[in-house]
């Protein structure tokens, strides 16, 4: 006799990683957005940041961090 109970194999589910530095939750394909470094300008508060942070400072002049009201 040959076993029936063969379980076919699940598609996994897109694992949500949640984001410590913008609060997002994304998925696999937007980690570099989210965990790479980006070395910005002279704003301490936010340099090495990965380029989803959104600096606090108001006077950030970092054009990829800076707050956009
Ligand atoms: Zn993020
Ligand atoms: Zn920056
Ligand atoms: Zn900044």
């Amino acid at each position: 006799m040959i076993p029936m109970n063969q379980s076919l194999p699940q598609d996994a589910d897109v694992e949500r990683l949640s984001c410590p530095f913008c609060g997002d939750s994304y998925e696999p394909d937007d980690l570099g957005r989210h965990s790479e470094p980006v070395h910005c300008g002279p704003c301490i508060q936010c340099v090495g940041k990965p380029a989803c942070f959104t600096c606090g400072l108001m006077y950030c002049r970092c054009d990829v961090h800076k707050f956009r009201g």
